[in-house]
């Protein structure tokens, strides 16, 4: 078995992870400045902390990202709003720095992959990973695979009911004001209520709404994709109130709808918290570097995919 390096390659910063699973981890990040002085603190500390190199490298990106295998700009980061970080061949020029083969997917389809190997999803065939952080994202697993499709899915910008007469706030997505995202992402929140979601008491009406705008995008995902699991992780979720309160508006928005056993009496192994906490992301990275050390004897570079 080889030592894989794995990249969280966030808008702040970058997590990098050496290793080969949650055992032997071994962790650092850097800021994310511009993309050659971030790279090359990459491949420094693979280089460093392996001793000599990793055998393959992992990355679950920012995006939106290039995943298409048959595209000129496959393993690119494409029209980000970061300017140096526009249409930037971030797979291609990591794994050319290192000299390994690299995967590559989304930041949220590589914590899913992560929690799918080592953490709430071990097993699950079929399972969707929800971040609820700076923004909303998702990744699903559907038979062992994760979607990529015609980009990637970009759950978070669902549209869900929204009753103006309750909750005056127009939203804050700059695409479509009020998606999922532009009302209940942690920014959101904030501009919502005037606080941090962090520091919204307990008690704050502003987490029934919360927890009612997930469950919305909850619903429209079990009557679309029908998971078996649903994982939810990401800043906003650390508020672990939260999950029992998305778990019963779930059963509220459904109305008995879908009889699943995992939906009425069991809601509580349905809708949980990661089990890898702020790890699965780059856990994932590593996984996909597993992946395309196992592929590299066909292809140098590789889309993410399966558990
Ligand atoms: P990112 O989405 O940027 O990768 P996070 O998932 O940590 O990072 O999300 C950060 C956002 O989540 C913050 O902007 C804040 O709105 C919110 N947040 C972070 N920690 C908490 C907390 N403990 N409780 C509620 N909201 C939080
Ligand atoms: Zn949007």
């Amino acid at each position: 078995m080889g030592v894989f390096g794995g990249v969280e390659a966030g808008g702040t910063k970058f997590v990098c992870g050496i290793g080969t699973g949650p055992d032997d981890l071994r962790l650092g990040w850097f800021p994310t400045s511009s993309p050659e002085a971030t790279i090359a603190s990459v491949a420094a500390f693979f280089c460093e902390q392996s001793g000599a190199s990793v055998d393959a490298v992992g990355i679950g990106s920012f995006g939106p990202v290039d995943l298409d295998p048959a595209s000129h700009t496959f393993g690119y980061i494409t029209s980000t709003p970061k300017l140096e970080w526009q249409y930037y061949d971030l797979a291609g020029v990591l794994g050319r720095a290192l000299n390994v083969p690299a995967g590559f997917d989304t930041d949220v389809n590589a914590a899913a992959l992560g929690e799918a190997r080592w953490g709430a999803a071990r097993g699950i065939s079929d399972f969707l990973y929800l971040t609820v952080g700076t923004g909303i994202g998702g990744g699903a697993v559907v038979h062992g695979e994760v979607v990529h499709g015609l980009v990637h899915p970009e759950m978070g910008h669902i549209r869900v009911p929204h009753d103006l007469a309750k909750d005056p706030y127009p939203g804050g997505c700059p695409y479509h004001q009020d998606c999922l995202e532009g009302l209940a992402s942690g920014p959101t929140m904030e501009a919502r209520w005037g606080v941090p979601a962090r520091d919204l008491p307990v008690e704050h009406p502003g987490w029934e709404l919360e927890a009612r705008y997930l469950a919305f995008g909850l619903a429209t995902w079990v009557c679309t994709l029908s998971p078996k699991r649903i994982v939810m992780g990401g800043g906003v979720m650390q508020q672990q109130h939260l999950f029992p309160m998305v778990r019963r508006e779930l059963a509220r928005v459904l109305n008995g709808y879908i009889r699943a056993a995992a939906l009425m009496d069991e809601m509580e192994q349905y809708v949980v918290p990661p089990q890898l906490g702020n790890r699965a992301g780059v856990l994932g990275a590593i996984a996909l570097a597993e992946r395309a050390h196992r592929s590299s004897l066909s292809t140098a570079v590789v889309p993410g995919g399966s558990i």
